[in-house]
Order: C-alpha cells, then sequence, then structure tokens
C-alpha cells in the first residue's frame, strides 16, 4: 500500500465536452483506475464560461497517469471529438438550442461536414448540427 501523503491528485486531461469528459471518465473507471472531474457544475451552468477555464478537468492519481496514458492511447485520438465551435458573427460559443450541449459541428463546410455526410446521408444544409441530440438548427 502507497503512504497516503505519496497519493498525488493531477489532471490527466482538460475537455470542453463534458459528453467526452464523461466518456472518458467511464473508460478509465471501466479499468479501476479511480478518477472525476471538476468544475462540471460550473460549466454546465454556464457553457460558454467553459473556455474561460480551459474546459472540464478530468483528475486522476499521479501513480495512474502511465496507464491512464495507455488506456487512451488504444481508444485512438478522441480530442478530435472535442471541440467548441464559435459564431463568428456573435463571438460566442455555439450551443444547441435544443438541448444546449456544446458537441457542435457546423455543416457546410470543413472535416464536419464529410462526417456528417458519412455518418447522416440525409443530413441538411442548415448552418449547425448537434451530435448530443442529433438536431439541426441555425
Ligand atoms: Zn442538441
Amino acid at each position: 500500500m502507497a503512504n497516503q501523503s505519496e497519493e498525488k491528485i493531477i489532471t490527466f486531461e482538460n475537455y470542453y465536452d463534458v459528453m467526452l469528459a464523461h466518456i472518458v471518465r467511464t473508460k478509465l473507471e471501466d479499468n479501476g483506475i479511480p478518477c472525476f472531474i471538476s468544475d462540471e457544475n460550473t460549466i454546465a451552468a454556464n457553457p460558454i464560461y467553459n473556455q474561460a477555464i480551459g474546459g472540464i478537468k478530468l483528475k486522476i492519481f499521479e501513480r495512474d497517469l502511465e496507464r491512464c496514458r495507455q488506456i487512451m492511447a488504444e481508444e485512438g485520438d478522441m480530442h478530435n471529438l472535442d471541440h467548441i465551435e464559435i459564431d463568428e458573427e456573435t463571438n460566442n460559443a455555439v450551443i444547441c438550442t435544443y438541448c444546449a450541449s456544446t458537441n457542435i459541428g457546423s455543416t457546410d463546410t470543413g472535416k464536419f461536414a464529410s462526417i456528417l455526410s458519412a455518418v447522416f446521408p440525409f443530413y441538411n444544409n442548415k448552418a449547425w448540427h448537434c451530435f448530443n441530440c442529433q438536431q439541426d438548427f441555425e
């Protein structure tokens, strides 16, 4: 047993997307690694504040760091899923008008258009798509 005073807690990774933070947390817990999420309540109350504090912090014990990295390496780069879209007109984070998720992709340009057309063959041309509730909105 390690001495209690040696159990240093560190931030494993930061996430902008609450859902992704929970997916990773569940993944680590499934592998027997204790971890917890900080700042979640603050962010749920005000998603724009998310950016100011650098996202949601997933906390682990330092002794588990290598193991956590191995587990996440097996999952591929999940940060592809982690993003916040900024509305160029208002300069605010885009939030789903249906469920308030920040897991939003632009449907008109770049990689999201190709992902969307692959995953959702019938997606329409509205400006934003919510990956949380699958709604499109402007
Ligand atoms: Zn939504």
